[in-house]
């Protein structure tokens, strides 16, 4: 299984890596990217700069242009820090008009995973959090190779859940993951949306899988929409609360005391179950009942969104909880938190860049425009401020110094098609 992924990587790379190429040239010469808006990340507007790149990351912002630069000219555009989805199922596909399930080649799954990747990266999100497949570690390890576009990404593998054992049990699935490569542990702390949500781990689970991981230095997202679940999840020490549908006042403020995030998914992925209903329905608990619950679920999740926000310590990250069908769409969550949930776009955008790179420990690498930073710049057609549809118009993507800007415009083409 292992070798036939490493060939299906392998096998991408030679298609995809030839897109990527005329980036590598660029990595020897300092680039130049001349703006008039630069949002960097962290609440600031840069006006009338440029921004140095040297050896993939970012070396100064102003001054004069070193010799021998070569130019992007971004001043109809508006610059921010790539966007960062915390919360991404990057393999999830469908094949053949449905839900990709075990039985397709493995192959085939890397290569749907992979177009995933592109369409992301495509999309200004150069940074994605999976949670989580044990697909996921060719496909990260070979984009941090270099030889597929796609954004840096950071796994938790094989998720837990209350099944995966007592107290002792997970704390040696935790090290387990720690030793496959896993980043981060996921954990299902609740059922899901459609099955209403109640918690399922104990208190004593929830306590030992975080513990354990806080040990070994390894973060825990939670995935937790009942009251109860999240704020037992919070008492536990673990560092991020997932979706949260039914999270109470009082929860949001034992959050915001204790520093836990909180990553609603409010403006993706239940739409995109509903508009890709016929893809789903009839597998696992996808069926009639389950549908109806994620149409109301819509509201609750915008309703509790609404309640999050009016916590102003509370830290709340970008995650989309993008599955088949919504890769490439990740900006969708920020037009509905800003159109529907009424955030401050600036605040959004912090959400989505600064804030989330914090979450996942990189915030002194990923998330900001600043010098010493890692060069993962995008640019947009209009101003998100004032219009947030223009994170849907990403034009310009560089990561880590490498330029994809024709491959976003090709993606473009192909997911609008
Ligand atoms: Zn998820």
């Amino acid at each position: 299984m292992r070798r036939i992924l490493r060939f299906a990587v392998a096998a991408a790379a030679t298609v995809l890596g030839a897109l990527a190429s005329r980036s590598v040239l660029g990595q020897e010469r300092p680039v130049v990217l001349k703006a008039t808006t630069v949002l960097d990340g962290r609440g600031q507007i840069l006006r009338n700069t440029i921004v140095v790149v040297e050896g993939g990351k970012i070396a100064r912002i102003g001054g004069g242009a070193p010799a021998g630069a070569i130019t992007y000219d971004l001043t109809s555009l508006t610059v921010t820090p790539g966007w960062i989805d915390t919360h991404a199922h990057i393999v999830w596909h469908f094949d053949n008009g449905r839900l990709a399930g075990k039985d397709e080649p493995p192959i085939r799954a890397m290569l749907h995973a992979t177009d995933n990747a592109v369409l992301t990266l495509s999309a200004g999100f150069t940074t994605i959090q999976s949670p989580g497949s044990p697909e996921d570690k060719d496909l990260r390890d070979a984009i941090a190779r270099g030889i597929i576009p796609g954004p840096r990404m950071l796994t938790s593998l094989e998720p837990l859940t209350e099944q995966s054992g007592p107290p002792e049990k997970l704390r040696e699935l935790v090290r387990e993951r720690k030793q496959q490569g896993a980043d981060f542990i996921k954990l299902f702390a609740s059922k899901s949306i459609r099955e209403g949500g109640v918690q399922s781990m104990t208190d004593e689970q929830l306590q030992a899988a975080c513990g354990e991981a806080k040990s070994l230095g390894l973060r825990t997202i939670v995935h937790a929409h009942s009251a109860d679940s999240a704020k037992a999840a919070t008492l536990a020490g673990c560092t991020t609360i997932e979706h949260g549908a039914y999270v109470t006042d009082d929860v949001f403020a034992l959050m915001a005391q204790r520093g836990t995030y909180y990553d609603p998914n409010i403006g993706l992925v239940l739409q995109n179950y509903l508009e890709n209903k016929e893809k789903f329905l009839g597998i696992g608990n996808y069926n009639e009942q389950g549908f109806a619950f994620m149409e109301k679920g819509i509201v609750i999740v915008l309703d509790t969104f609404k309640k999050a926000l009016k916590h102003n310590d509370l830290k709340i990250v970008y995650g989309t909880d993008a599955v088949a069908g919504a890769h490439g769409r990740n900006c969708e969550e920020f037009i509905a938190r800003v159109g529907d949930g009424g955030q401050d776009p600036m605040d959004a955008i912090m959400s989505a860049t600064s804030i989330s790179a914090a979450s996942l420990g990189l915030h002194d690498k990923i998330g900001a425009i600043a010098p010493g930073m890692d060069a993962d710049i995008i640019a947009m057609d209009g101003d998100p401020l004032h219009d947030s549809s223009a994170a849907r118009r990403v034009v310009f993507v560089m990561k880590g110094g490498r330029v994809y800007e024709s491959l976003a415009t090709d993606a473009k083409r192909r997911s609008t098609r």
